[in-house]
């Protein structure tokens, strides 16, 4: 390769003191700084550097500006003393978070875009990693990830379903949830509240149990067998309930609308059933105007629509990293700050605003001046309203931001 990977550093921390020094006023304080614990990756050596505490946001602006590191952290919790080892802290309460990465999300995409290695024998590939590297066992890789377009709007689907939960389902208020784009693959729902705060690890886990629709039952969200005086009618829930009686309903209709035969199957259905609802597909949409499908077509029974509720629920649940909720000491990446993987910054914004956001506009921190470098390889990508690439082993010169992207995530150098 054309170029220099010590330069390349230089300039990326170079870059990030820049935005610093002239940005750290757009971070603001989170809700009782004093208490918070902050911690940060600094780009020399790849160090962790943990339970540092700031009286105010000038201490820790300051901080940044002198430090400039590639992550920067904050505790969810709340802590008496958020200096002291993690036994000695004093845990207060947390606020809720919520993380929902395309790292969670299984985009077909992936396998054309992300790249892992393992890190004992070399063997690599494309998409996910597997639990355990298949020549040697290994379970820790490499991976080249990528925030492509395709990748952060199923992200954005899945944080505006869990927007639409937390309102309609707990009854926050839209103002309430706080959303931000990561600055790398997805976004962050922060909740904070003196309810909220309290919360153990097994009150979250069961938060994350609703949100990701784990143990649902149709029996007990209104799918039932009644005998009548003839024989059995099916009844079940209906499009227009709360919580996910209705969650179901919507999942059912979305999917029975585009199902093909495959995914019929797909879920376990005989021949004969599939042959059924693709015949009565109408009618079985229809329906819905009068009680829903469940006693609709003679042949179609509940064991069958067990097994389409099974992939609604799938449908309709949210795919969040788990740990990141329930864990009450996590750090979470400060906002206005920037990602050390892409050079954009973490960013808030209205959750009744998402439907409109463009994370690869909003999140760029830098919008003056270009580099030149050297590309090993990058896919076609957008940042703002220009787009380039794709490249291939090539020399350019591009726009700040966009080649920030391509060094910090060690798919370009700095040309010599
Ligand atoms: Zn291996
Ligand atoms: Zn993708």
């Amino acid at each position: 390769m054309t170029g220099n990977r010590e330069a390349t550093d230089a300039f990326i921390k170079a870059k990030f003191a820049e935005f610093y020094r002239e940005e750290s006023g757009r971070i603001k304080a989170p809700t009782a700084i004093e208490k918070r614990e902050f911690g940060f990756l600094l780009f020399k050596e790849k160090i962790m550097l943990r339970h540092k505490s700031f009286r105010d946001v000038g201490e820790l602006r300051a901080f940044l500006r002198r430090v400039v590191p590639s992550h920067a952290y904050y505790s969810a919790a709340y802590y008496e003393m958020p200096e002291e080892s993690m036994e000695s802290k004093g845990w207060i309460g947390a606020d809720l978070y919520f993380d929902i990465d395309a790292d969670h999300i299984p985009t077909e995409c992936k396998k054309v875009h992300d790249r892992w290695r393992c890190v004992k024998c070399g063997f690599s590939g494309r998409g996910t990693p597997p639990e355990a590297c298949p020549i040697c066992g290994e379970r820790s890789f490499d991976e080249r990830t990528w925030p492509c377009e395709v990748c952060l709007e199923s992200a954005k689907r899945e944080t505006t379903k869990l927007i639409d939960i937390l309102t309609d389902d707990f009854g926050f208020s839209l103002g309430e949830v706080g959303v931000s784009f990561s600055g790398h693959r997805g976004y962050h729902i922060h909740l904070e509240s003196e309810v909220i705060r309290e919360l153990d690890s097994t009150s979250r886990k069961e938060i994350v149990d609703y949100v990701t629709g784990q143990g649902i039952d149709a029996k007990f969200h209104g799918l039932e067998e009644i005998r009548g005086g003839g024989g059995r009618i099916l009844t079940g829930p209906n499009l227009d309930e709360a919580g996910w009686r209705g969650r179901i309903s919507r999942g059912v209709y979305e999917f029975l609308l585009k199902a093909t035969e495959g995914d019929l199957r797909g879920i376990g259905l005989r021949r004969s059933v599939v042959n059924l609802i693709t015949t009565n597909r109408d009618a079985i949409l229809e329906s819905w105007k009068a009680g829903g499908p469940w006693g609709l077509i003679k042949g179609v029974g509940i064991e069958s629509w067990k097994a389409i509720i099974k992939r609604s629920v799938e449908i309709q649940s949210v795919k969040i990293d788990t740990v990141v909720t329930t864990d009450i000491h996590r750090l979470i990446r400060l906002p206005n700050t920037l990602h050390g993987k892409t050079g954009l910054m973490k960013v808030s914004f209205p959750a009744g605003e998402i439907e409109n956001f463009d994370p690869l506009k909003e999140a760029v921190a830098f919008k003056k001046g270009g580099a030149t470098i050297y590309i090993e390889e990058a896919p076609k990508f957008r940042i703002g309203e220009e787009t380039f690439g794709p490249f291939k082993d090539e020399k350019a010169e591009l726009p700040t931001a966009a080649a920030l992207l391509l060094l910090c995530k060690g798919l370009a150098v700095v040309a010599e």
